[in-house]
């Protein structure tokens, strides 16, 4: 049995949208850009949204709109795809990582308040200097100017929002959530998206919806809005020509095929994300009762959960290494969700970065395991791969055990 590690789901209404645009002159900056805004802004609950190429321009001119820039401070998580830190380095910001919540994986939120206070307190050096990335702790960095945070919700669940809203509130930092795996989740019966001053969230053919490559920002601040569509059309504004640029911008437009796909894909999104729900009910009904694997446990706040991966934690004795190799063995794609961004090469070279630095990200790292996972997958590709999982978790722990008795 073939088992991909995603799959999307595409059906004909879709295609035909994509073909329908097709036989138009207008390929992009058309009236599937200006519904799929105007749809996903109400999907999601927030005055405006801004349609962009990736969730990666999005979560970029977020971190504008913020007003983030050379050496400022944004407090974000290790725990998560590079992109929610690239972000900050592309106006050469600088990342303060605060260590996430054992359980969730998400920004511990105790730490995310106590690196505010530290941060944001003048004469507290030695205090300060224990955030900063190694490579910093010496520099005499002047005034350090803390700015925004920028949470993840990593996996599809939301992050500890209540927290993260009272604290940004009361130190005037903007809030900017990185929503690309979470698309659907509600926290405390709230759409993600609703919390920050910005959100963003990602269309890559792995996440809930596609449309090939894409992203979207949504925000409250009628400004920003403005400013992100100025910025992702090469600094040109609504009101100047087409060889005028106000402003330095980018090409971030998202074309009209993809709006068009992504358009009719949110018409049935309850339903993508009801089969995406099933498909985690099968796992944990099969995985339940293992010793050694541990299932993603969600928060109480959590009130929807939107699954974008199906993410386990392979307890010792038995290694994960080990597993996704006699997995592989069997041709059956796992990941291993996340390497932590501060261990990856180039966070490493520029600040400083090594093992130890962040120990609840570094084990979540040398644990998790994400399976196969997408809409589409059948009941009996879940049955196969718990049970070649279960088999080879269990074969390795006997196999360590008969080592070191003998
Ligand atoms: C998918 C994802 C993004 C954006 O990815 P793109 O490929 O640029 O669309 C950003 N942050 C996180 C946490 C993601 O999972």
């Amino acid at each position: 049995m073939r088992v991909p590690m995603s799959s999307p789901d595409i059906n004909d209404a879709e295609r035909d949208a994509v073909r329908r645009v097709l036989e138009t002159p207008t390929l992009s900056m058309g009236a599937q850009l200006t519904a799929f805004e105007q749809n996903f802004a109400a999907y999601v609950g927030a005055p405006d949204a801004v349609a962009v190429n990736s969730g990666s321009s999005g979560l970029h001119l977020s971190v504008m709109g913020a007003g983030v820039g050379e050496g400022d401070l944004v407090i974000t998580t290790p725990f998560s795809f590079v992109a929610s830190a690239n972000c900050l380095l592309y106006e050469r910001a600088i990342p303060i990582f605060v260590d996430v919540d054992a359980a969730t994986g998400n920004l511990d939120t105790h730490l995310v308040s106590q690196a505010v206070k530290d941060l944001t307190q003048p004469r507290a050096r030695a205090a300060r200097a224990r955030w900063l990335p190694p490579s910093l702790r010496g520099a005499t960095l002047g005034a350090v100017r803390l700015k925004a945070i920028l949470p993840v919700h990593v996996f599809g669940q939301p992050a500890d929002m209540t927290s993260l809203v009272r604290i940004a509130g009361e130190n005037k930092l903007a809030l900017i959530e990185d929503a690309c795996e979470a698309l659907g989740a509600h926290y405390d019966k709230r759409h993600v998206g609703n919390f920050g001053d910005a959100a963003v969230f990602a269309f890559y053919p792995n996440k809930q919806l596609t449309t090939g490559e894409g992203g979207m920002i949504v925000t409250r601040h009628r400004k920003w809005a403005e400013l992100f569509r100025s910025l992702r059309n090469q600094g040109r504004d609504r009101s100047s020509g087409w060889l005028e640029h106000r402003r330095l911008g980018y090409n971030y437009r998202m074309d009209e095929m993809s709006a068009a796909l992504g358009r009719v894909q949110l018409q049935r999104l309850d339903e993508l994300l009801a089969k995406r729900e099933r498909v985690a009910r099968w796992y944990c009904e099969r995985l339940a009762r293992t010793e050694f694997i541990e299932l993603p446990a969600l928060a109480p706040t959590t009130t929807r959960m939107s699954w974008f991966v199906f993410v386990v934690r392979i307890k010792r004795p038995a290694q994960r290494e080990t597993v996704m190799r006699k997995m592989e063995q069997r041709e059956i794609p796992t990941r291993p969700y996340f390497p932590p961004i501060h261990l990856q090469a180039f966070y490493r070279a520029r600040f400083g970065y090594a093992r130890g630095d962040f120990p609840i990200s570094e084990e979540l790292g040398d644990v998790s395991l994400a399976l196969p996972f997408s809409s589409v997958m059948s009941e009996e590709q879940v049955e196969f791969v718990c049970a070649n999982l279960i088999q080879v978790v269990e074969s390795s722990i006997a196999r360590r055990r008969s080592a070191t008795t003998s």
